[in-house]
């Protein structure tokens, strides 16, 4: 007769279920789908009462975590299962690694680590035979705790799983602050299928676990459409009804003996609905290029006005020049580098770039922070292209340049320029700059005041000879004299009567040349031709 356990009996049953026997572990295989072997398994607790027949985890396990009980089941499910892989070695059955799940009471027993180690030593089952699980909301309290727990089982070599990935309350942020070696996306938590946000989401969870190079197993898989759909974004480790059950221990094992193994690597198929799927690929084309051939490039996503890097190469961390390590670019906020303003700049080069299709190109401002060299604001460069997109997720190709110094000596220059250009304004002269390369003629604020002169005059002399400001007689001599400076001479110097009153002026060149001796421009100069008799 079945009968669900109260609270009271599940108390009071425990320890008698352990040591009978009544609690022990199903199985759970997980599948490579696009090759049909087996890469694993998960252990999930099964509690058949003698008398009131099957208790599913769901019911007893909240009971048991919150009369602080969870822990004693979960060492005896983790000793089950040493138990079990000790008996497949021992009898020549093919052992596949097996996950057991840890409750987030476990990770605060200080303890629980060494204690299970103490247990695998006991069975000599090794270590990559077992795999932990660890709830993805464990790190609800506090995720140092959790840090800890990783670190102690990283160091005995347990493999660890990121269970429940993807329900909401972390998102991509937790895979940069705990390095675990497995995620589990659940495809329960993604409503709306595989289409529309949910699709999104699931394919940029993959893209960012495929840089991180972490392996993701699919579980909850129910039906051939979502295991296609899986594969086709990159992920084809399932675990779920669509294959199996939760499988008794005989029924496993003759699924071992069946079914060929492979271990789990990190899947690394193309990315089918996006046309750059081979970014992620480590062994293509495109990321060898990416990272040693072309200049400072990285790839982001851009998505309802978010922006998130996905990756970067080696020269774009040099580019910016502070001594960074990836982990301080890759899954930061982007936006925090911008004020409002150089934010919008940015945003709206983006956005042309989905419009167009094109290259599109910007320079801004940002205040980039780095543990070793601090905080510094710098000029950046960038083109950019969007190179594949699943829905409104668009995903972005930019190249930068660090222009800082280029910046920097243009607004110096700016500024040495303009307080040129006023010391000449107060004093009784009239000054420009004749370029030989360009035939520009740059005035001084005097001449630009008096003379009506824009700030450029293109191919000078001859609008100074229209408008009449220069004497038509001396139109062979003012060419023969530029000339001679083009050619090398480093001054010349005459007496011409200029403007419409034909004042005689002293004017005077002074030619500037670049390193290799080359006539660069002229500084000229005219100064009214005072007589010396008055
Ligand atoms: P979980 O770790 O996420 O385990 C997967 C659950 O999803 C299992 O439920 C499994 O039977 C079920 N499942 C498998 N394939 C499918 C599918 O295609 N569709 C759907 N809808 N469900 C599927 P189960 O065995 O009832 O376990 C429920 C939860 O209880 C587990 O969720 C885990 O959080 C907890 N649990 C199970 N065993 C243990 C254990 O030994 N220790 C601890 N601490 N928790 C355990
Ligand atoms: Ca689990
Ligand atoms: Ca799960």
């Amino acid at each position: 007769m079945y009968k669900k356990l109260t609270e009271e009996e599940i108390v009071d049953s425990i320890d008698t279920a352990i040591r009978e026997g009544y609690i022990f572990p199903y199985f759970q295989p997980q599948i490579n789908h696009s090759t049909g072997r087996m890469i694993g398994a998960e252990a999930l607790m099964r509690w058949e009462d003698p008398e009131f027949g099957m208790q599913f985890p769901k019911e007893f396990i909240p009971v048991l975590e919150s009369y602080d009980l969870i822990f004693q089941a979960d060492l005896y499910m983790f000793e089950e299962v040493c138990k079990f892989q000790k008996y497949c070695l021992d009898n020549k059955i093919s052992a596949v690694p097996i996950s057991c799940n840890m409750s987030r009471y476990d990770i605060y027993r200080h303890d629980y680590v060494e204690q299970i180690e103490e247990i695998r030593r006991k069975y000599d089952v090794p270590v990559r035979l077992l795999r932990i699980e660890i709830m993805e909301s464990s790190a609800i309290g506090g995720m140092e705790i959790v840090a800890q727990a990783l670190d102690k089982l990283h160091y005995y070599g347990y493999l660890v799983e990121m269970d429940d990935f993807g329900n909401g309350y972390s998102s991509l942020n937790i895979l940069k602050d705990l390095d675990v070696d497995i995620i589990k996306l659940d495809m329960n938590f993604l409503d709306g299928g595989t289409g529309g946000r949910g699709g999104t989401i699931i394919s940029s969870i993959i893209q960012m676990t495929k840089w991180l190079n972490t392996p993701v197993i699919a579980e909850g898989v129910e039906t051939t459409d979502q295991a296609d759909y899986m594969e086709s974004i990159g992920c084809s480790y399932v675990q779920g009804f669509l294959y199996f059950n939760p499988l008794s221990k005989d029924e496993f094992i003759s699924e071992l003996n069946k079914l060929d193994h492979e271990p789990l690597t990190p899947a690394m198929n193309l990315i089918r609905t996006m046309d750059a799927g081979k970014f992620w690929d480590p062994d293509s084309m495109e990321t060898l290029i990416f990272s040693n051939f072309v200049g400072a490039a990285a790839v982001l996503t851009y998505q309802e006005g978010r922006v998130e890097i996905l990756r970067v190469n080696k020269k774009y961390i040099r580019e910016l020049g502070m001594n960074m390590d990836e982990t301080e670019l890759i899954g930061t906020d982007p936006w925090e580098m911008y004020d409002d303003n150089n934010k919008a700049i940015y945003e709206a080069t983006i956005r042309r770039a989905i419009r167009s299709g094109e290259e599109e190109s910007c320079e801004t401002k940002r205040l980039v922070c780095s543990k070793s060299c601090g905080d510094a604001e710098i000029w950046v460069s960038t083109d950019l292209r969007v190179i594949g997109h699943a829905g409104e997720q668009y995903l972005i190709y930019t190249m930068i340049k660090n222009i800082t110094s280029e910046k920097e000596n243009m607004i110096a220059s700016i500024a040495h320029e303009k307080r040129l250009r006023t010391a000449f304004d107060q004093a009784n002269v009239f000054a420009w700059e004749y370029f030989f390369a360009t035939k520009e003629m740059r005035p001084c604020f005097r001449c630009m005041r008096e003379l009506h002169l824009p700030p450029v005059v293109e191919n000078y002399p001859e609008p100074l000879f229209e408008n009449g400001l220069f004497p038509e007689d001396h139109r062979e001599m003012y060419y023969d004299m530029l000339k001679s400076l083009e050619e090398g001479k480093e001054s010349a110097e005459a007496v011409i009567p200029l403007t419409v009153g034909r004042i005689p002026f002293h004017v005077r060149y002074t030619t500037e040349f670049d390193e290799m001796g080359k006539p660069l421009k002229a500084y000229g100069s005219a100064v009214l031709v005072v007589n010396e008799e008055n």
